[in-house]
């Protein structure tokens, strides 16, 4: 069981410690045939990329892909933020969404909360009622279809997301849920949950580090171990 594509890292542009190109050569030397680059979008107070350097980044990526052309295929992504109820940072024109292959969406710290939803939901970590979490499910699931999001990053991390309801919802819309190997935060009740209501699943590093490019361990460990890879789309055997 191989990983052949990383959705899921970040650079020296936002709190990476390695540049593009690092991330690049590290994907090419763990075999991988994709990689995006997917840096935390303009709302992340402390690691949002917006203006130009949101620019400056793509015409980087740009030039790689003609550099490592043929050797791995090189995505711009960006890992958005939940804003407010159903709402997320996403670009919302044409011009802006061209610029990204591939969308991320999570709940995040460290976020501007734009209504009383958000700021509630983002200072509750613990106790969180089943009906709370199954609101916090339908938010991001609506903003996820809102804005074509792809993949559902580290679900359940800082906001707690009924399980049933997020891969019911994310399986209707096609949307990946994120086996992610930094930090595994679906359990393995809720992976075999997600599997039950057909949702299917993706292997992401998080990598803040060229090094942890390639290292899948907990993601593919907990694969093997609950017999779900037919889930899982950036796998081969
Ligand atoms: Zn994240
Ligand atoms: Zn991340």
């Amino acid at each position: 069981m191989r990983v052949f594509a990383d959705y899921h890292t970040h650079t020296v542009y936002s709190h990476g410690k390695n540049t593009v190109e690092e991330n690049v050569v590290a994907a090419i030397n763990a075999n991988l045939k994709k990689i995006a680059i997917s840096e935390h979008a303009s709302s992340h107070l402390l690691y949002g990329v917006r203006g130009t350097r949101l620019f400056a980044l793509k015409k980087e990526i740009d030039a790689l892909k003609n550099k490592y052309a043929g050797r791995i295929e090189i995505l711009m992504g960006l890992e958005c933020n939940m804003t407010a109820y159903g709402e997320c940072d996403a670009p919302k024109d044409k011009e802006t969404r061209a610029l990204f292959d591939v969308l991320l969406l999570g709940y995040h710290r460290c976020v501007f909360p734009r209504d009383a939803y958000m700021m509630k939901s983002l200072f509750e970590a613990f106790n969180v009622s089943k009906g709370d979490s199954v609101i916090h499910a339908k938010s991001i699931l609506e903003a996820a279809e809102k804005y074509k999001i792809n993949i559902l990053s580290h679900p359940g991390e800082y906001v707690k997301q009924d399980m049933d309801t997020l891969s019911k919802g994310a399986r209707e819309l096609g949307v990946l849920l994120e086996l992610n190997n930094r930090h595994l935060t679906m359990s393995d009740e809720d992976i075999l949950c997600a599997a039950k209501n057909g949702a299917h699943l993706v292997v992401g590093s998080d990598a803040h580090a060229s090094h942890e490019i390639g290292e899948y361990k907990n993601s593919l460990n907990a694969i093997a171990r609950l017999g779900v890879s037919e889930f899982v789309d950036n796998i081969e055997h």
